[in-house]
This record gives structure tokens, sequence and C-alpha cells, in this order.
């Protein structure tokens, strides 16, 4: 039961008595040494989360159910969109397999502190995989299966692994592609040479096993089986490499300790979730949002955990929702516009047990978000987060009595405990500007970047001042404390001096009945230094192809002339990064 009944008194909690209100969420972890303080500035400049005590995060997402009885529950439910398999998997038998898996990391000289590199699509192999890691105290690197040899052979070279560990294929649609010939490619050019190779073999496409470098995933889960290693709080749990979107890719380094409380606590407090409800995340395991809600925060609080392995097609969806009891999903806009296509002419159809629905990972249009309502006829919110931070930075909260207000729904919520954003006007006197953060920065945020194989603070991201993480991102916050997000800094275009970003000026193009995405990005403007492009993708339904001007007047009638649109181009898609993210930059080399 949390204690607070409005949001201002939770916020004040975390803001007034900082200490006190994160030993109290610490409550929900199983320390083996009890934290007796919450944070303390690091000697590099960085703070760490509850440091002088211990714990174990795969016995806080798996043992400790078996141990209260609870065993026989899912723990994770798995769906191939690609080869239609399905597998569910009990808590036991979760136990079993990863401390199996754990046993066989160690038979191949797997220790505490060492990088285990996991490049598999998603699968109930990959969240064992993770947790054995975790179980033994070694870091997991996972990143995309779909890589090429150059790209993993430069992320090999990142985090020297002892061990690599791959399916034997992954898929493009319905298309197998084999992963062995990218992880030879990979291991050639890499200077680094990991010790051991393990396959997940595949019926679709099993690789051949290169002899004394490859051993076989399932044979190696048949290991003896071992303990949790207890670590420190602060001791590594992951490296997770931010998607390239904010800029060059980075490793993000998240800790033990600070990390399972906050998504302990945001289980509750965010998604109103409780011990035995069913949350159904459609990110890929590699992304922030699969590892922190694909996979830890729900075991930890003693959920079932549904994942799925490729794009969730609309009948997957609701097939996964209805039979699994699914309470909370929590997808991203573009799933939700995809949702939207397969949908939109159908009568409303809501999964009896789902209670609300999260979108996260880039900007959604409010007529998105109001066709979803009207869909799940449910609650439907946006919220803001990056690979950086690990959770939400704003959010709604279900878990409180209170009522969100009506007003906000739209939009990406009010600040987490924790974190107390600030705006950086980008003209002087403008409410709009880059939002940062001021530091310490909650639990479950990044513990440092991963550079030169060791952790470091993360100083490209703390600005002149040294008291405020920068995000990166615009936007505004009103009296209400509620932040509004504008977009990337590098997403603000200028016209004649005056600002605009290209999201204020998608949300009114999005709105027309005809569009399906939408972005809009700057290109050049001898007048007035830039002016902003359209490119629009319509619906596949549509009918008639809208006019151009029926485009520019809408926009031009919502925000002014001096916005200065003419140009619309019509594009088939956008294009968009390994996770599903329109890069607008690519746009414009189109
Ligand atoms: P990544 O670290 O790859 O997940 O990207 C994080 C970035 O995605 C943020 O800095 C934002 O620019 C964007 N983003 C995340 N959530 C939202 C949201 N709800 N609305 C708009 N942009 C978002």
């Amino acid at each position: 039961m949390l204690p607070w009944t409005t949001y201002e008194a939770m916020y004040d909690a975390a803001q007034n008595q900082p200490e006190a209100f994160w030993l109290e969420a610490a409550q929900r972890i199983t320390w083996q040494q009890q934290p007796g303080m919450a944070s303390r500035a690091r000697a590099d400049g960085w703070h760490d989360w509850f440091p002088g005590a211990t714990l174990n995060t795969c016995y806080n997402a798996v043992d400790r159910h078996v141990e209260q009885g609870h065993g026989a529950q899912a723990a994770l439910v798995w769906h191939s969109c690609a080869t239609k398999e399905r597998q569910t998997i009990t808590y036991k038998e979760l136990l079993g397999r990863v401390a199996g898996f754990a046993g066989g990391l160690r038979t191949l000289g797997v220790e505490k502190g060492d990088r285990v590199l996991i490049a598999m699509p998603t699968m109930i192999e990959t969240a064992i995989a993770m947790l054995a890691c975790a179980r033994i105290g070694a870091v997991h690197v996972v990143v995309f299966a779909g890589y090429a040899g150059p790209e993993l052979a430069r992320r090999i070279d990142d985090v020297a692994p002892k061990v690599v560990i791959i399916a034997s294929c992954s898929f493009q649609g319905q298309t197998a592609i084999p992963s062995a010939p990218a992880l030879n490619v990979a291991l050639a050019q890499a200077t680094h040479e990991p010790q051991a190779c393990i396959i997940v073999q595949r019926n679709a496409c099993p690789a051949p096993l290169v002899c004394a470098r490859d051993h076989d995933f399932h044979t190696l889960e048949h290991s003896p089986p071992v303990a949790p290693v207890m670590l420190r709080s602060e001791d590594p749990l992951y490296i997770l490499h931010t998607s390239g979107t904010t800029g060059t890719s980075k490793g993000i380094v998240r800790d033990n300790g600070g990390h399972a409380v906050a998504l302990a606590l945001s289980m509750e407090l965010i998604y109103g979730c409780r011990s035995g409800d069913t949350f159904f995340t459609t990110s890929d395991l590699g992304w922030v949002v699969g590892h922190s809600y694909g996979v830890y925060a729900p075991l930890i609080n003693g959920c079932t955990s549904v994942i799925v392995e490729g794009a969730t097609t609309s009948a997957a969806l609701r097939t996964l929702c209805h039979e699994h009891a699914v309470t909370c999903l929590f997808t991203t806009p573009t799933q939700m516009r995809l949702l939207r296509q397969e949908n939109r002419n159908l009568p409303a159809h809501p999964p009896a047990a789902l209670a609300r629905v999260f979108v996260a990972g880039e900007y959604a249009d409010p007529t998105l978000l109001d066709w979803a309502r009207a869909y799940f006829q449910k609650p439907v919110v946006n919220h803001w987060w990056q690979t950086e931070t690990g959770w939400s930075i704003t959010a709604h909260f279900f878990g409180l009595p209170e009522r969100e207000p009506i007003t906000l729904m739209n939009d990406i919520g009010r600040p987490a405990p924790g974190f107390h954003p600030a705006i950086v006007p980008s003209v002087p006197g403008e409410p709009c500007g880059e939002i940062v953060l001021a530091l310490p920065l909650p639990p479950g945020c990044l513990a440092g970047v991963w550079q030169n194989r060791v952790i470091q603070p993360p100083t490209a991201c703390i600005d002149e001042t040294g008291r405020f993480y920068r995000t990166f991102d615009e936007g505004m916050i009103d009296t209400g404390r509620a932040v509004h997000m504008l977009g990337r800094s590098d997403d603000v275009i200028k016209v004649a001096g005056r600002r605009i970003s290209g999201v204020q000026i998608e949300k009114i193009i999005a709105a027309h009945p005809a569009v399906h995405a939408c972005a809009v990005v700057a290109v050049p403007d001898g007048l007035r230094g830039q002016r902003p492009v359209a490119y629009v993708v319509l619906d596949t339904a549509t009918q008639s192809i809208p006019a151009t001007d029926e485009i520019l007047g809408q926009v031009h009638r919502a925000l002014g002339r001096w916005v200065g649109l003419k140009e619309v181009r019509f594009v088939q898609h956008l294009p968009t990064t390994v996770s599903g993210k329109i890069t607008r930059r690519h746009l414009l080399a189109l």
C-alpha cells in the first residue's frame, strides 16, 4: 500500500525528505544487508544509491517468489510473431533454468564483473541469460539481434565480453536470418577475443557449432545450479547502449540496488500493478523498456510478464491480452499507429482484464491517444523516458487514489519522485527551452557511462554549473508541475528568429483523418533562416490523397502563417532507428 493519497503529497515527500522517502521505497526489496543510507556522493562527482547495502537482483526477481509459494505462477509468457511459437514459464521453472544456466556460465569462466554480450531477439532464453548474469554478478550487455558484423564488432570491442550469446537466427518479418555469419564477421573484425560463444538453437535455422568456441545454450542450462551471489548495491547490473537518436551511442551503466528499488516502486506508483497482475510490453528486450518492464520490474514485483518477438500484430495483441488477462499494456506510438491502421473502422473490443495502456519512446499525437482511448475504452497515457533514466521522468500515477487531471492525459504527465525538472530558456524570458534535471537523479538512473572499459561519470550530460543533468529534450513546465515535451533540442525549427518545434506542427497534421504518421523537419531558408517541411505517410485505408493545401491550411489555421510551412512531401514510410523511432535527420537525405 502506498502511503500517499495525492500526487503533491507523494512528490513533496520525495523532494523534502529524500532519505526517508527512498529508504521506505527500498523496503520493497529483499536485501542481504539492509541499506542504512539512501544516496551518497561519489569521489568521481556522480552519486551512488544505497551504498553499503547488499542484494542480488536475480534473487529478488525469481527466487523470492518461489520461496513465498508462488512457484506455480507464470513468470514469462512468450509469443513469436515470426514463428507463431508460444511458451509460458513458471517462476519455479524459471528459477531452475536460470540457476542452471548461471552454473553453465561459471563453467565457462564467467565471474562477477565480467561482461556477457547477448545479441538475441526477444526470447525466454534472452531473459534467462540476463537473469543468470545478474545471479553471478556478471554484467549483461544486450544488443540488437539484427546488427551486422561490423556493428557487433564495435560492441564487442567496447565492452570486451568474456562470452557472447546469440540465437541461431533472428527474424525479419517471417524470414529467418542466420546469426552465425554476422558473429563470424564480428569476431574476425574485433580486436577483443571472447573466450566462448553460446548459441540457442532454433528449429527454423540451427547453426553449426564451431568446435572449441561454441556451446549449446540448452545443454549449458543443465549445469549444476548456482546460488545468487550477494552484490553491493552500486555494483553494475548491466550496460545498455543508447539508440543513437540522442547523439553517438554510449553504454549506459545501471546499478543493482537503485535500479531494483526504482522499478519496484514504479510498478505500484505509476502502473498501478500488484503481485499476480500481468504486464505486457511490446518492446524488444534489447531496448531499455524491454530491460525494465519486459524483465526486471514485472518479475521483481511478482507479476507475469508477456514478451513478444517481432512487431506485434493487432491479432496477437488482442489474443495475448485476452488469454493472459493482461492488466497493463506498454507500447510505442508507432505500434499504436499500426493497431489503428488495422482497426480504424472496427468496433471497440477491449480485453476484459485490461486496466490501462501506456506509451513512450517518441511523440504521441493527441489524435492517436484519443483513438486508443476509444478503442480500449480504458485510460491510455503517454510518459517520457530515456535509456539513461531507466524509468519514466514524467508520468501519470495510477497507484494513487487521486485521479490524474483529465487535462494532462494527452501529455507526458508530471515528474516521477526524485526527478526535479527545470527549463533553460533558449531565448531569455521565454517559457520553453531545454529540460534539465537537478542532480542527484533518483535511483534507477544511470550509474555512469561505460568508457575505455571502466565506469565513468556521465560528464557529457552534466551542465556547466555541475548541478543539472541535460536531457537534450525541449519543453516547458506549467504551474501544476505538468511538463510538456516539444522534441529533441536539435529538432527545434527557427523561423525568422521565432522557434517552433516540429512536434507542434506534427500534432496538427496528425489530426487529419487520412494521415497515418508524419514528421516535420527544418530545411535552410535564404530569407527566414529555416522553414519546416512535412513528410506525411497516408493511412492505407484512405480513399483519396488530401491536397497539400488542405494540410497547409490546417497548420496555418492552428498556428499562424508565420510558421512558414509550404511543402508537404508524401512518402511510403518514415525512416526509423532499429528500435522504431523516427530519425528526423535522415528525412532530409531522402
Ligand atoms: P532512448 O533513450 O533511445 O529511449 O530515447 C530517449 C528519447 O526519446 C527522449 O530523450 C525523447 O527525445 C524521446 N522520448 C521518449 N519518450 C517520449 C515521449 N513520451 N514523448 C516524446 N518523446 C519521447
